[in-house]
């Protein structure tokens, strides 16, 4: 029953700021580790991940 969940997939790449579940095609967003339109467990590539922590680090300093 969850055996499609237990596989990743790669977020496919739309634009700068945006990215797609590999499975449903819907939007998703950095950091998320699934789809929360189908399920899909999400893999992020390198360059998702350091825009992400760059975003979380400009978030943060803009707080504070
Ligand atoms: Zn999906």
């Amino acid at each position: 029953m969850t055996a499609r969940y237990e596989t990743t997939a790669l977020a496919i790449k739309k634009d700068d700021f945006g990215y797609c579940c590999p499975t449903c095609g819907r939007w998703i967003r950095v950091p998320d580790s699934w789809c929360h339109w189908c399920g899909q467990r999400i893999e992020w590539d390198a360059i998702a991940r350091d825009r992400y922590k760059e975003e979380r680090n400009q978030r943060r300093t803009h707080r504070q």
